[in-house]
């Protein structure tokens, strides 16, 4: 069984002890490769020197922390993408968080800046990863109104009947493991076609245990339940979620 963790935070710093036995872990849990989420300038850099110590099984993306979208320079941040373009295989996680942000002002603030980084990823021909937090249908309307081919809905927390609008774009959806404990998750991923769908740890967080350290190792969790609330062999969804993952970036393993 070769897996794909499409979303992974190992540039965090709850990783920095032991990095290199979560990657071990990873290899042996069937993991091909680890898609890593840098969050801001520093994040970024961290996962650059991460995917370039474990070259060929952990890649990097650039992205934005929701937590305190305003707390970053999105031009410093789309510099270190432009400027390492050829080390990074998706422009993200960026979106809508209005969960974070309530004033109509500062979402519509959040909305150019998601623009800008929708036109980057255009521009480098890559894949735009998508954080929405309460703001599935909004983000999905910005992202079709702009055009975007490529993307991932990451940790997608939107209405299942609103995702089938992303599906209709052609977009993809990864489920985190969570989705054991989430009726919202296990309905999203009982409607979307297989062909949308991509496994993703969100390490450290969205775990089985959301009062433990989640790991990628653990998207095998993701992909048992699946399997379970789609009633298909486990098989089946590690084949057409790791050919999904190559598709969408492009990769080879
Ligand atoms: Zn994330």
């Amino acid at each position: 069984m070769q897996l794909v963790d499409a979303h992974a935070h190992l540039s965090d710093s709850s990783f920095e002890a032991d990095l290199d036995s979560v990657v071990l872990k990873a290899r042996e849990n069937g993991l091909a490769a680890i898609v890593d989420c840098g969050l801001g300038k520093d994040g970024g850099l961290r996962s650059l020197r991460i995917s370039e110590r474990f070259r060929g099984y952990v890649y990097s993306t650039i992205g934005i922390d929701y937590g305190a979208p305003f707390s970053f320079s999105h031009e410093e941040v789309m510099r270190l993408i432009l400027d390492n373009k050829s080390r990074i295989i998706g422009v993200g996680e960026v979106g809508l968080d209005y969960y974070t942000v309530r004033s109509r002002e500062d979402r519509d603030r959040l909305i150019r800046v998601f623009e800008d980084f929708i036109e980057l990823a255009k521009k480098l021909d890559v894949p735009i990863i998508v954080h929405s937090r309460s703001a599935g249908r909004e983000a999905i309307d910005v992202l079709v109104k702009n055009n975007a081919k490529r993307v991932l809905m990451h940790a997608f927390d939107g209405k299942a009947s609103y995702a089938m609008k992303g599906v209709e774009a052609g977009f993809f959806f990864s489920i985190p493991p969570s989705i054991v404990r989430s009726p919202q998750k296990q309905k999203l991923a009982a409607r979307l076609p297989l062909e949308n769908i991509l496994l993703e740890s969100d390490s450290p967080v969205l775990g089985v245990d959301p009062f433990k350290r989640n790991e990628p190792a653990n998207i095998v969790f993701s992909l048992r339940e699946i399997a379970r609330v789609k009633k298909v062999d486990p098989d089946t969804v590690a084949e057409e979620t790791t050919r999904n993952a190559l598709k969408l970036f492009g990769l080879r393993i």
